[in-house]
């Protein structure tokens, strides 16, 4: 999508400090952390919202769980990490393509 922010930092249009890479996803810093530990995990299709999972989906979504996990584990969380997916501008969803939050670092990160 060319209006996407995320699909420009997949596109390399926009500079992100990735944290993994392959085909079908990417990790990266989110921009403004709210934890000591704080990046995205994101499909290379652009997919607008967790609503819009579609059936052929499914393996995508958990593939960026099962990554998440292991970048969290590299970058010092221990087993403890909050795995968030907003959906919906009420909800807090700022942008338009899917993006797993994991959250980790501190006791409790981002607390609901
Ligand atoms: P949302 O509120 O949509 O669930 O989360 C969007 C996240 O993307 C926010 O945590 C925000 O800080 C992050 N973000 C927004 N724009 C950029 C950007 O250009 N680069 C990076 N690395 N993160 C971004
Ligand atoms: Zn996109």
């Amino acid at each position: 999508m060319s209006d996407c922010i995320f699909c420009k930092i997949i596109a390399g249009e926009i500079p992100a400090e990735k944290l993994y890479e392959d085909d079908e996803i990417i990790a990266f810093q989110d921009i403004a952390p709210q934890a000591p530990v704080h990046f995205l995990v994101i499909p290379k299709k652009h997919i607008a919202a967790p609503a819009d999972v579609s059936e052929e989906d499914e393996k995508l979504i958990g593939k960026m769980i099962r990554i998440g996990a292991q970048v969290a584990a590299e970058n010092g969380t221990g087993d403890a990490f909050r795995v968030i997916f907003n959906n919906g501008a009420k909800a807090g969803q700022a942008v338009f393509h899917i993006h797993l939050h994991i959250l980790g670092g501190k006791d409790k990160p981002w607390r609901m």
